[in-house]
């Protein structure tokens, strides 16, 4: 075995993948060249501080669900792992190939976590936001029901210009408006009344990462829904369904004007 060859399955020895003959070769080939040894050396060291220092967290269900949905997507585009041949360049392929398929795995999953941790915050960040100004007894600025009134005040301190509907007829009365931040920026923040409860709805530009559809965070429901080029989050104690058919009707009838 030479470099070359070693070099490309380092990675699949450290993680105790290969057998037999490749096993043996590649142990031999380790023991007499200090430059493929310190390689393999690194992937080991790697792997420990991995372990020892990215936190673990338990994935909840939708990530469960979301990681699998991607894997299936997945398999059906890998190519196969090749059956083992009595041939080395095929060992060779073999082990490229299942380190493509190891790398995209990481990938899917790397990017399933990524997106469910932006979720995950800002989820907790809005249930954060509603609650300290439920407590602080600061969540109007502008106190009117009519969107006409609402909408220019919120224009005049944002960058943009969030859509503000009336849904009385459908029960959720608009009560005001407010400025707050959300992920470090300025947001919108529509606040409408349902029989005794308060929703407070983050309107913002719609965001690159498509948001999880609906969560609850320390008891309050958050909902999510995207339309006019707006992401529209809404956070309240009323149930789930209901915020999140109010969450999309808000989209759905600023999209239709
Ligand atoms: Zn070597």
């Amino acid at each position: 075995m030479n470099c070359n060859e070693a070099g490309a399955l380092v990675a699949a020895h450290a993680d105790d993948e290969l057998g037999g003959f490749r096993r043996h070769s590649i142990e031999k080939h380790l023991r007499s060249c200090a430059g493929c040894a310190t390689k393999h050396q690194g992937v080991l060291a790697l792997r420990a501080r991995l372990r020892a220092e990215v936190p673990y967290f338990r994935a909840p269900p939708a990530l469960h669900t979301r990681v699998r949905a991607m894997l299936a997507d997945t398999h059906a585009v890998a190519p196969a792992r090749p059956r083992l041949e009595p041939n080395r360049w095929r060992w060779l392929t073999g082990g490229a190939l299942a380190g493509c398929t190891a790398t995209v795995l990481a990938w899917v999953v790397g990017t399933a976590v990524i997106d469910w941790r932006a979720n995950e915050d800002v989820a907790v960040e809005a249930v954060a936001t509603h609650v300290r100004a439920t407590l602080n007894n600061h969540l109007i600025e502008v106190a009117s029901s009519d969107q006409h009134t609402v909408k220019p005040w919120l224009s005049a301190r944002l960058d943009y210009s969030p859509p503000v509907q009336d849904l009385a007829d459908e029960g959720f009365v608009l009560a005001g408006g407010r400025l707050d931040t959300l992920e470090k920026r300025p947001v919108a923040t529509l606040v409408y009344r349902y029989r005794q409860h308060t929703i407070d709805v983050f309107v913002r530009p719609e965001a690159a990462h498509a948001p999880s559809s609906l969560r609850t965070v320390r008891g309050f429901n958050v909902a999510y829904a995207t339309g006019a080029g707006m992401d529209w989050l809404a956070v309240s104690d009323v149930s789930a369904d209901v915020l999140s058919t109010f969450v999309q009707r808000l989209a759905r009838a600023a999209a239709s004007q």
